[in-house]
């Protein structure tokens, strides 16, 4: 679907830039480390300390490029990075009771990158350039982090992606009021740059064999992210009013916001950072009433602290020990049959507790939308079209170089499916990692 760029103001970015006075305050908080721990605890390491410096002496192209050098995503993640947990949780600058806010000077540079020319990029110092064809199925993070290595390294890179544009679910899956579509598009459009040659609207293994890509390509790299959110296997599910999380984000990034119609009460399953954003979305959409179920209590909600607190700021009521057994209406959602539950072996602050139904302890809840948040699926079939193996439904790579078990062919980001590691920054250090084994390898066979 094309992109809708709106214009509603509960839609735009809610964290403001920093001023230019309190610029310079926190690029001099910064103590510029010896071996800056905040480098280390970056996946992508960034150049944390010189990055700051360079904004702390004006120099904001040169701050720019440290920043895209290590991580051509750096204008997301200066935005969406769980930063506390990252390079802010490594900052040795305490004293003060917080550290430098690496996140919003990151995002100094790069809007600064974003309204003036494009940093160019030098190629990588490699003894022997790149000369081979390396393809890439899913221009999402992941993607678009192998894709600028290799160009960088003289590399010829396809890439297929089955949508409309780039940037996976920073486009398409990230709530607009966290991060702006431009933000997302101005990020493929550097890699477009860099030589990279996007082929959208193509799914591979439907409108391209795998097996003809396989053959075209030196290497081939599978960065497809996740599936789709999946079913409940309630009764009453296929109602209308009945929505996929990721659908409905997408639909406020993609539609006219007055098409999508929830109505008034709005309950959503599931309590992970998915389910904050459906719910942030649906309160932004004019639903008077949103109610998050999660089936076990609060200490185990999957969304960070942040992701609650936002969604409580929003007005989000919680349910926690809760959830949906039945979804009743006439062809559309009227309400929704829940029971209690509880913890009958293991922790009741772990996600991995055993739960039961309690007896007699239905409610209904009358709603006119559910929102189903409760992850996302794996790529099985994929794995299955190529004949990767796999376990426990998880591709098998190689720790080191990301390679399947079809030499040539690497996996990387949400695709791994790796419990508790879905962030953008992740997905990028994926695709560096993959794009240098590549370069090993093809420069060893060259
Ligand atoms: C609602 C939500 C909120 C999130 N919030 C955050 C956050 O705040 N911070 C953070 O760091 N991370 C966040 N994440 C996680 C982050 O978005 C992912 O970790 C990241 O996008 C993974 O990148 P990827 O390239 O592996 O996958 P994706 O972004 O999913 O990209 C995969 C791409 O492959 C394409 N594709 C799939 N199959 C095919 C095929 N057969 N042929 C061609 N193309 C194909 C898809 O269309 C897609 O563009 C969030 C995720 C969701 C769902
Ligand atoms: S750890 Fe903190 S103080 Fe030290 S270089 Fe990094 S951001 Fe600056």
């Amino acid at each position: 679907m094309a992109i809708e760029l709106n214009e509603d103001s509960r839609f735009q970015e809610v964290v403001p830039p920093l001023l230019p006075k309190e610029v310079m305050e926190e690029a001099n908080r910064c103590y510029y480390c010896y071996d800056a721990p905040c480098i280390k605890a970056c996946p992508t390491g960034i150049n944390i300390p010189v990055f700051i410096r360079q904004i702390a002496t004006g120099d904001l192209d040169s701050s720019a490029r440290t920043i895209l050098d290590a991580n051509i995503l750096g204008a997301t993640c200066a935005r969406i990075c769980p930063t506390e947990a990252l390079c802010e949780g490594g900052c040795v600058r305490k004293e003060d009771s917080r550290p430098v806010s690496i996140g919003r000077l990151q995002r100094v540079a790069t809007d600064h990158a974003m309204t003036t020319s494009v940093p160019a990029l030098p190629p990588l110092p490699v003894s022997v350039g790149g000369c081979g064809r390396v393809s890439i199925v899913g221009a999402g993070p992941a993607g678009l982090g192998a894709a600028a290595i290799l160009c960088r390294m003289g590399y010829q890179v396809d890439i297929y992606e089955e949508k409309g544009e780039g940037g996976g679910l920073d486009t398409y899956g990230i709530v607009s009021y966290r991060e702006p579509i431009p933000v997302s598009l101005w990020e493929v459009n550097l890699v477009k740059n860099m030589g990279a040659k996007f082929h959208f609207g193509v799914h591979v293994g439907h409108d391209l064999e795998w097996n003809a890509l396989r053959s075209q390509s030196d290497a081939v790299i599978v960065a497809v992210g996740l599936g789709r959110v999946p079913r409940l296997g309630i009764p009453g599910e296929d109602f209308q009013g009945v929505w996929d999380a990721l659908n409905l984000v997408e639909a406020t990034k993609t539609q006219p916001l007055d098409t999508i119609i929830l109505g008034d009460r709005v309950v959503v399953i599931g309590a992970g950072n998915t389910a904050v954003d459906a719910a942030t979305c649906a309160n932004r959409l004019g639903a008077k009433e949103v109610t998050i179920l999660y089936r076990r209590g609060q200490a185990a909600m999957p969304a960070y602290e942040y992701e609650y607190v936002f969604a409580k700021q929003d007005g989000v009521n919680y349910r926690w020990w809760t959830v949906p057994v039945e979804i009743l209406g006439h062809g559309h959602v009227e309400a929704l049959r829940c029971m209690r539950t509880r913890v009958v072996e293991g922790e009741a602050t772990g996600r991995q507790a055993s739960l039961e139904l309690i007896p007699n302890s239905e409610f209904i809840m009358p709603v006119d939308a559910v929102i189903r948040a409760i992850g996302q699926a794996k790529p099985k079939n994929f794995w299955e079209i190529i004949g990767a193996q796999t376990k426990n439904n998880r591709v098998v790579v190689d720790p080191e170089t990301l390679e399947t078990s079809i030499p040539g062919v690497y996996a990387i980001g949400d695709c791994l499916a790796r419990p508790g590691e879905a962030t953008v920054v992740g997905a990028v250090a994926d695709g560096k990692q993959a794009a240098w084994a590549i370069h090993r390898q093809l420069v060893k066979v060259v």
